[in-house]
């Protein structure tokens, strides 16, 4: 099996693992890959579910690590991969003055990002009506391992002891979406103000679109180097049913702000998260991500992991065929347009971690 294929096997199925202790961290709840655990396969790091509905019945066994550290994959008995997991940060044994552990105020993704959610708290979360149904944003901060709200001044502590003590090569800060107009964008620019004077990071912001692109420019000469604005799903029915608060901000709204974007950041540092899986077809992904490409969005397409706890905790994941029939065509895409995942200064899109996009690129 191929890499790429192998990885969207995994990412799709999850994976059980032999000795639960197993000695590696894994993330519950909270934004971003949640419910996943991180796996080293070659040079390529990537998030695998591991608490998930799908992976409890997951043909992945994960063995308990030899000697060398590494484990051995099978399927029905069959090794298919030798892999390796990154070690327990540094910065996690730390706390605030105050008292606050580090990790409850960034947390590691992959093998080399720091990942935070500066506001734990969204308009969109506080109905069931509206909730986006595959988010969990809500359920760390009630398990109490996170805070509401990081300060900058926080995140600058966090970012700084990141780098010096485990080598941190880029930042992702991502938001619930405040009452403001500015959807998060005002939060995100003063966070990254406090990171930057601290620790010479490459940052990556991703907020709704503020209503006035002027944001876009605070948000860069903040210290901003990449944005993501997440699509999520790209048909409107499937909008409307999976984020029924959120697909209020219509597509073109999107379209307008990925425009002013791209003129502040650049072509390739602009991105979007769009989970495949939830009802949209190849087609209407592939449509999309062409006409992103074209303007010089990068689409992040990554398989919908179901969270346990959320509404979609029963939706079945994507097969790995599906994965491949939109990342295959998008790999090639992406590499016409000029806008490679590598060429990324920080961010989702850089990391890849959550697809096996990136792979495909390199085909
Ligand atoms: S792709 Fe984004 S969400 Fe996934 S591990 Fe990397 S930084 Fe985190």
């Amino acid at each position: 099996m191929s890499s790429p294929d192998l990885i969207s096997e995994l990412q799709t199925r999850g994976m059980r693992l032999v000795d639960p202790r197993a000695g590696h961290e894994s993330r519950r709840g909270g934004a971003g890959p949640s419910d996943h655990k991180a796996v080293t396969i070659g040079a390529t790091t990537v998030m695998v579910p591991v608490h998930t509905a799908p992976a409890f019945e997951s043909p992945f066994l994960v063995e308990a690590p030899a000697q060398d550290g590494s484990s051995r994959i099978t399927r029905d008995g069959v090794e298919v991969a030798r892999v390796s997991f990154p070690g327990r940060p540094r910065f996690y044994d730390l706390k605030t003055a105050d008292g606050i552990p580090y990790s409850h105020i960034a947390t590691l993704h992959s093998r080399n990002v720091l990942a935070t959610t500066v506001l734990q708290t969204c308009i969109r979360y506080e109905s069931r009506k509206k909730t986006c149904q595959f988010c969990a944003i809500g359920q760390s901060l009630a398990a109490g391992r996170t805070i509401a709200h990081k300060t900058p001044e926080q995140l600058a502590e966090v970012a700084r002891a990141a780098v010096e003590l485990d080598g941190i090569e880029h930042m992702v800060m991502t938001t619930g979406t405040p009452a403001g107009s500015d959807r998060g964008a005002a939060v995100l620019a003063e966070s990254a103000r406090a990171i930057k004077a601290a620790v010479n990071i490459p940052i990556q912001g991703q907020c709704e679109p503020p209503d006035d692109d002027a944001w876009h420019q605070r948000m860069a000469d903040a210290g901003i180097d990449a944005l993501g604005m997440h699509l999520e799903a790209v048909t409107p029915e499937v909008r409307q049913r999976i984020m029924p608060g959120k697909a209020s901000v219509p597509l073109e709204k999107y379209f307008d702000s990925f425009e002013a974007a791209v003129r502040v950041f650049g072509r390739g540092q602009v991105s979007t998260y769009i989970l495949a899986g939830l009802g949209d077809t190849a087609e209407a992904i592939l449509d999309i991500s062409q006409k992103l490409c074209t303007m010089g969005v990068y689409p992040f397409v990554v398989p919908f992991v179901p969270i346990s706890g959320t509404p979609l905790e029963s939706h079945p994941a994507p097969s790995a065929g599906f994965m491949a029939s939109i990342l295959r065509p998008l790999g090639e895409m992406i590499v016409k347009a000029g806008i490679r995942s590598a060429d990324i200064k920080a961010g989702c899109g850089r990391c890849g971690a959550c697809s096996a996009l990136s792979t495909y690129e390199k085909l």
